[in-house]
């Protein structure tokens, strides 16, 4: 992302994003894998290499790994999820982006001025 140099366009990247940071959805933290298996059975086409793909949302907890499986019948449910969750995860890291640089403008502001008394 670029980050504009002026405070008035930083500000006004910053209420840009404000507007957008709300969800339209459910929001899910977590990350969708898929796994593929054998089933076990020797005729069935997965013994071929055919394996049958399962979902899996994956998510940590102090540091520990959970995971749960996702019925195919949710599947797309939870992918909106997910990627509501992914898209406001970045909205967030540029907004903390934009407020650093917006500190940082002040800060030069300040010792520009005070040079100049
Ligand atoms: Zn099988």
């Amino acid at each position: 992302m670029k980050v504009p140099k002026h405070p008035t366009l930083i500000r006004r990247s910053l209420q840009a994003r404000q507007k957008e940071l709300q969800a339209h959805g459910p929001v899910l933290a977590a990350s969708l894998v898929t796994v593929r298996r054998t089933c076990g059975n020797p005729n069935c086409r997965c013994a071929r290499g055919h394996k049958h793909p399962g979902h899996y949302l994956t998510w940590k907890v102090k540091g520990k790994t959970h995971s749960a499986y996702v019925p195919l019948a949710l599947l797309p449910q939870v992918k909106q999820w997910t990627q509501a969750h992914r898209r406001l995860k970045q909205l967030v890291r540029h907004m903390t982006q934009l407020a650093l640089a917006l500190i940082r403008t002040h800060v030069s502001v300040q010792r520009r001025q005070r040079g100049r008394s």
